[in-house]
Formats: C-alpha cells, sequence, structure tokens
C-alpha cells in the first residue's frame, strides 16, 4: 500500500465526493491557501435538476454536468477513486481506483494523508429492498443515466414501429412506468409528458397515441411535501393529461418486462424509472463517527459542521466530541437537532459555510483567525417549486399564510432555475440559446 502526503507547506484539504457539496468547496476554495485534494469516483459533478429537461433533450447533456478538471483551477489534484475508510487518528483515507471497466485496479489500494477532511460522498437511490429494481429500473442521479433513458425511450419507440409489432405489444413497450410522486418523480414525468405530446406525436405519428406515463407512489399524494391544495391541482392537472396518477400503490417486484402491484398484479412496462428517495452510501458504514439511525443514515455534526466522534458507550462520556478537523457536507450529513433536507440547495449552502470559514481561516493572523468557524452555520430556506408540464408549475408558499401559487409564473420560475443551478456562464448562455432555437425550430429530439 503506497501513502500519499501534500508535497507543498499548505495545508492540505481532503475532499471525497464531487457532487454539489464537495465540487462546490473545491471550486471556491482558495488554492494559495490550500493544497486540495479531490477523491472521487466520477470526474464530473452533475447539475442533477437540470437532468430530466437533458433526457428529454431539451439541451445537450454536457451541459447538466461540470467537469472536476478545468484549466482555470490546474492547481487543484483530482483522485479518481473511492474512498474505502477513514482512520481519523493517523489522519488518512484509505483509498480504491474507481474505474468499473478495469476491476483489477480495484485490488489496488493507497493511502491519502490529510490535514483537513471534509466528507461529502452523497447518497446512493434507495430500492427497499424491492426485487428487480437494482437489474431493471433505471435511477436518474448523472449524466450517464439521462443518457439512458433517452436511448431506451428511442429504442421503444422504433420497437414499436417495427412491421412486426402488434398495436397491443406495442402499447406494452410504450407504458413509462415512474416510481416516486417526489419532485423528481413529478418532473421526469411532466418533460416526458410535454416530449411525447408535442414532439413525439409528429416524429412517431402511427405510433404516438399508444404511448402512457404512469406514476406510482406508496403514499396517498403525490408532491406530498406541499400542501394539499397544490398537491390535488398537480394531482388533476396530471390527470387531465390522461397520467395514470397511482397513489397507495405499493410495487412489489420489477421483471425485465412487468412490475407486480399488490392487490392488482401484474403491469407490463417498456421502461421504468426509479426516483423514490436515498439510502447511505457504503463508505457511512465503515467510519467511526456519530450515526442518525433513524431513517436515513447520515453523519452527525455540530452546527459548525464538525464531525462527532462514535460515542464511547463503554465509558460515560457524553459522545459530543468531534473528530479534528474533520466536516462533513451534503446529503450525507445532517446536523445534529437540526435536521436539513437531502437537497442540492442545503448541500450548497453548508459548502459555501466552509468555504467562507476556510478561507477566512487561511487569510487570518493572530486573533483574527480565531474568528473563523466562530459563528454556526444557519440556513436560508428557498421556496419550494416543481414542474408539473404543459408550462404549468407549483410553487409552495413561505408560511402557513401563504397559500404558494401555480401556472406559467410558477413554471418560469422553475425553468429560470435551469440557470441559476448552472454555475458555469458559458453553459448558461448556451442553454439560452438553445431554449431559442428549440422555440423556432422544436427540440433535437430527432436527431439524437
Ligand atoms: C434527478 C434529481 C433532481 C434533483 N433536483 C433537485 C432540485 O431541483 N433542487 C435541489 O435542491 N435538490 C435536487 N436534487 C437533490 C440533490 O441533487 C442532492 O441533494 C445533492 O446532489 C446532494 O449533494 P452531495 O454533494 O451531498 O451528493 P451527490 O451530489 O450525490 O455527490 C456525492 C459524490 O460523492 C461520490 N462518492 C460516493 N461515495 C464515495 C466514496 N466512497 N469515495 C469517494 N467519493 C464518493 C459520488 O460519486 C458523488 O460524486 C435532485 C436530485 C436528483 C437525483
Amino acid at each position: 500500500m503506497t501513502t500519499t502526503q501534500s508535497q507543498t507547506s499548505k495545508p492540505h484539504l481532503v475532499i471525497i465526493g464531487s457532487g454539489w457539496a464537495g465540487f462546490y468547496l473545491a471550486e471556491n476554495i482558495n488554492l494559495s491557501s490550500y493544497n486540495v485534494t479531490l477523491i472521487s469516483p466520477r470526474r464530473t459533478s452533475a447539475y442533477t435538476p437540470l437532468l430530466a429537461s437533458a433526457a428529454v433533450g431539451l439541451f445537450n447533456f454536457y451541459l447538466a454536468e461540470e467537469p472536476v478538471r478545468s484549466a482555470s483551477r490546474c492547481d487543484l489534484n483530482f483522485v479518481k477513486a473511492n474512498v474505502l475508510s477513514i482512520d481519523f487518528t493517523d489522519k488518512t483515507c484509505q483509498c480504491t481506483p474507481a474505474f468499473e471497466e478495469d476491476p483489477k485496479l480495484e485490488k489496488i489500494q493507497f493511502d491519502i494523508a490529510y490535514d483537513y477532511l471534509v466528507i461529502a460522498p452523497g447518497c446512493m437511490p434507495n430500492t427497499f429492498g424491492t426485487p428487480g429494481v437494482d437489474e431493471y429500473a433505471i435511477f436518474i442521479k448523472n449524466v450517464s443515466d439521462a443518457m439512458r433513458v433517452r436511448k431506451t425511450l428511442f429504442d421503444l419507440l422504433e420497437k414499436a414501429s417495427l412491421p412486426c409489432t402488434s398495436a397491443e405489444r406495442a402499447k406494452e413497450l410504450l407504458h413509462i412506468a415512474i416510481v416516486g410522486g417526489g419532485p423528481t418523480g413529478i418532473e421526469l414525468t411532466a418533460e416526458l409528458d410535454d416530449l411525447c405530446q408535442n414532439e413525439l406525436s409528429k416524429l412517431y405519428p402511427r405510433i404516438a397515441k399508444y404511448v402512457t406515463i404512469s406514476i406510482y407512489d406508496v403514499a396517498p399524494h403525490i408532491l406530498s411535501a406541499y400542501d394539499a391544495k397544490l398537491h390535488d391541482y398537480a394531482t388533476s392537472q396530471l390527470k387531465a393529461r390522461n397520467v395514470d396518477v397511482a397513489p397507495n400503490t405499493h410495487i412489489e417486484r420489477v421483471d425485465e418486462d412487468a412490475l407486480y402491484i399488490k392487490d392488482k398484479g401484474r403491469v407490463p412496462y417498456g421502461m421504468i424509472l426509479w426516483a423514490t428517495g436515498n439510502k447511505n452510501v457504503p463508505l457511512i458504514e465503515t467510519v467511526d463517527v456519530k450515526i442518525n439511525e433513524k431513517g436515513l443514515k447520515r453523519i452527525l455534526m455540530d452546527d459548525k459542521l464538525r464531525v462527532f466522534k462514535k460515542p464511547d458507550t463503554t465509558t460515560s462520556t457524553s459522545g459530543s466530541d468531534v473528530w479534528d478537523s474533520v466536516f462533513s457536507l451534503g446529503d450525507a450529513a445532517d446536523i445534529e437537532g437540526q435536521s436539513l433536507p437531502t437537497t442540492a440547495e442545503v448541500a450548497v449552502q453548508k459548502a459555501r459555510y466552509l468555504v467562507e470559514n476556510f478561507n477566512a481561516l487561511a487569510s487570518a493572523t493572530g486573533t483574527a483567525a480565531t474568528s473563523a468557524f466562530a459563528k454556526p452555520f444557519t440556513y436560508s430556506q428557498k421556496q419550494l417549486v416543481s414542474y408539473i408540464g404543459h408550462h404549468d408549475g407549483v410553487i409552495a408558499g413561505k408560511g402557513p399564510n401563504d397559500p404558494g401559487w401555480t401556472g406559467r409564473s410558477a413554471w418560469l420560475a422553475w425553468r429560470s432555475g435551469s440557470l441559476i443551478w448552472n454555475r458555469n456562464w458559458r453553459s448558461r448562455v448556451v442553454i439560452v440559446i438553445t431554449w431559442a432555437l428549440n422555440r423556432v425550430f422544436g427540440t433535437e429530439m430527432a436527431r439524437m
């Protein structure tokens, strides 16, 4: 096993994960003050709110992600690896190269030493142990998943168009099942429905009428984070466009071409998309830290995002000690007693807090240095916005007396988010140009 250490006199900041949290930190930390190493199996960071739009061809896939390596920050050190475990006493991360197509590399292990560590490995999709989901469903986490949605959809349309395909079989092939009625599932439904109603009816006039979209959720409502008036509105609008909205639906298993619903039985599908929430990544099981064991397992931190040690049940210590120079961010972590949702909004605000405090720590001298990390992290809640298709959206109210709003202005607020989420100015300009071109000439779907 080899050990990699910082080669400069600057403190070595190691970040685990290149998602919203880790990437924001790596992009904004002062590289003249810190020697920064980002460890992740992915060399890009996905703009997850843009994935559904990219999947249906509203803009090119490359606009929905950002490469970790960039010419403007070539001092940032990137290691394409998975962290297997962390030794908080020796201050090292045990890593293995992450190359799915070259598994023999996974036998190699190496250590990376840190002075400061930020743990941001995110979460993975939760299948709730439903048999067949891992094998047959598509999860939407990265651009490669969005590409798979687009390819699968077009393959199904071509299979359904074959002269040898019966109308009955075409209907089965063109049944798109979306599992999970939260914002991700609903936005996928909305974008796919728009695509079917607009572009596909022109490209596939003979078979477009066979496309059906079902949205399944075990809960009694879709968009259950919104108040009753808004989730009822979303349900009625989707139903009016012939989307099969099926709450109170328990999917028991999935096989190659059908899902099995409790009390209903076999329902054939052509493509199944799974968006039912998060579970912890394997690293969370290995680290010697305090974990929230209820529901989603998350690393617990104090209000300065410092990671708590695992409580020692053999002694009378309170378990409130934190590990030296270890912080955590994003979906994988939560502040003890102040639980926040697993969203990009929360991940970025926490990453911004660390950037400000790490940069203050580096630039301050003497007593000024002690002002870094003096104030706790505070979260500023943004409004919850979801697209429900057909240029319509829902926006949650700001408090009990604010009913929120719906309609075209809600859609515009959601759509403008595509520009706010994307942090690259060049990509923003290309997105605006693509929207204008789509409006005049239709989307680029036919070319994909
Ligand atoms: C389709 C979709 C749409 C969404 N839309 C919105 C939205 O509109 N608004 C919003 O606020 N939120 C949205 N979210 C949620 C948001 O994407 C997450 O909250 C956010 O990605 C969390 O950021 P993160 O950095 O904690 O984790 P992630 O972005 O998941 O990144 C984690 C990173 O860590 C890496 N990693 C994992 N394990 C290891 C390991 N052992 N070693 C090294 N690296 C590791 C992963 O490969 C990944 O690069 C959406 C999510 C999805 C999937």
